[in-house]
């Protein structure tokens, strides 16, 4: 009689979860478990934290619903990992790979440590379509640009590579039962000081289901089009850290908005929310393949910008408080739900780097400490994007007009106005740029510039130049 254990992390669902089938295929007994692995867990943010801890919570319901039991371990997960296999006498451990450079080593020391037990770890691909393996160039090198690797992943997502199977039996061992379990923490000792007041995305499949629902209904036609208006509010799906926990499966968001793609009404936006997708499989390729990103320049050769370190700037950026309301009001929505929408977050990188001219890894660091979705892999590709250190294809390097982002995608001022309140009573022709109020408007619209409301930290036409000055005195002295 074989017993495997399936360890889960990054899959904490029930439904199309290949991990479980493969598990429950290849043994006659599955005990599945989910580690509140101590070490880890101590570097995440508040908003991720709740995240996880409400899947964790609802899968252990899914699980004692389908007639099986999810035990949860506390603890150092290789030590926990190790407790757990001389009980059981599990011969195998299923897991979902992961990308991560933590997440790499811990792998490691956990397959080292149980085969000592005479237990295998089996890792298989889940929270992607396609990992570094299965896509290359003809040359048989990783591809480092969106548009050719989009192009070759189109060529073979079909529906079956994105065929959803969900597990019958889920064979839970007869002992189960006996088996220690710990609780979860309660979400009441989550750190205040760094929990969203407003968060917008909770954890757990039902929740990720309800969304993408909605999405399906409303959200998809229309995709295209409402995408990047900022205060639209199901402009876009707002499944990122759903996809992040795989609360939801990504084959089964592949293959529904594929389907949707066959409708002629539906067509254009499933299609160009595919392509959205495959920006997050783009990036954990590029993970994949080029793991030194976690900490340096995708282009090697810019590691050597000589970024200019500025306290005042970057806590004024942190804090919302710039005088560029667009940007204020981006950073705000970060901090008040845990979530920030996509233009804006382009937006607010572009900012950082190129007129603030601060380090991408500082606002990589600060995003990562509030963001629900928060991810190693899709936070450093969209900030190298932005800070024009990345994979970007541009020759030249790109510098978004902070003004004419905010006309374009906030054309009725609803988003700044939502956020930054101070800034409400205002016309719509001041509304992106208040500086330009002369003293006897801000009178009449009671929001006096440099004490209601900031000037802008800087200018954004000077800094342009010195940011275009930083990028060629680098290429010079190269
Ligand atoms: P939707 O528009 O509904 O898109 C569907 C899904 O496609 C998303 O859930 C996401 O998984 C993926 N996706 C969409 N746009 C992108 C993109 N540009 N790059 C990669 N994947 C994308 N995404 C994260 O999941 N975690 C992060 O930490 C993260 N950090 C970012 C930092 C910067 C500077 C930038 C520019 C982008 C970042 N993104 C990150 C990508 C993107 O902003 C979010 O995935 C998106 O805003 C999530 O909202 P949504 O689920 O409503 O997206």
């Amino acid at each position: 009689m074989s017993t495997s254990i399936v360890w889960l992390r990054r899959n904490l669902r029930l439904d199309d979860n290949r991990v479980l089938v493969r598990a429950v295929q290849e043994s006659d007994h599955v005990i599945p478990v989910y580690f509140w692995d101590t070490d880890h867990l101590s570097n995440q943010c508040a908003n991720r934290l709740g995240f996880i801890l409400e899947s964790a919570k609802e899968l252990t319901t899914t699980f004692d619903s389908a007639g099986s039991r999810l035990l949860i371990r506390c603890g150092n997960v290789a030590a926990e990992l190790v407790k757990l296999v001389k009980e059981t006498g599990a011969t195998t451990v299923h897991i979902d790979r992961n990308y991560e450079a933590y997440e790499i080593k811990r792998d490691q020391d956990c397959k080292k440590a149980i085969a000592e037990l005479g237990a295998t770890l089996i890792e298989i691909k889940e929270n992607v379509l396609f990992d570094s393996g299965e896509v290359k160039t003809k040359e048989g090198k990783p591809y480092t640009v969106f548009t050719p690797f989009k192009k070759s992943v189109w060529e073979r997502i079909t529906t079956e590579s994105v065929e959803t199977i969900t597990p019958k039996d889920l064979k839970p061992a007869k002992n189960i039962s006996s088996f220690e379990s710990h609780s979860l923490p309660d979400l009441a000792v989550l750190d205040r000081s760094t929990l969203s007041p407003e968060r917008i995305q909770f954890g757990g499949s039902n929740e990720a289901e309800t969304r993408w629902v909605i999405f399906k209904e409303t959200g998809i036609k229309n995709y295209k089009a409402h995408r990047d208006i900022l205060a639209m509010s199901v402009g876009t799906s707002k499944l990122s850290p759903h996809l992040k926990y795989g609360t939801i499966s990504i084959r089964k968001l592949a293959r529904e908005a594929l389907a949707l793609s066959q409708d002629t009404d539906s067509a254009e936006g499933a299609n160009t929310y595919i392509n959205e997708l495959l920006w997050r499989e783009f990036y954990y390729n590029i993970l994949m393949s080029f793991p030194q990103v976690e900490h340096s320049a995708f282009q090697k050769k810019y590691d050597g910008i000589r970024w200019q370190h500025n306290d005042i700037y970057l806590e004024a950026w942190k804090a919302g408080k710039t005088g560029v309301p667009i940007i204020d009001a981006a950073m705000r929505e970060l901090h008040e739900t845990g979530w920030m929408h996509n233009r804006a977050r382009m937006i607010v990188a572009s900012f950082l780097t190129k007129d603030l001219l601060i380090n991408w890894q500082e606002g990589e660091l600060h995003f990562m400490s509030w963001l629900t979705d928060g991810d190693i892999a899709q936070n450093n590709g969209g900030w190298q994007w932005s800070a024009s250190t990345g994979t970007d294809a541009q020759p030249y390097y790109r510098i978004f007009n902070p003004y004419l982002q905010s006309k374009r995608f906030d054309p009725d001022g609803e988003y700044i106005k939502r956020y930054v309140p101070e800034l409400k009573n205002l016309p719509i022709k001041f509304l992106h740029e208040p500086h330009l109020m002369t003293p006897l408007d801000q009178a009449s619209y009671g929001c006096r510039i440099g004490e209601d409301y900031p000037f802008p930290i800087v200018d954004h036409y000077v800094q342009r130049e010195k940011a275009k000055a930083m990028f060629e005195a680098l290429k010079e002295r190269l």
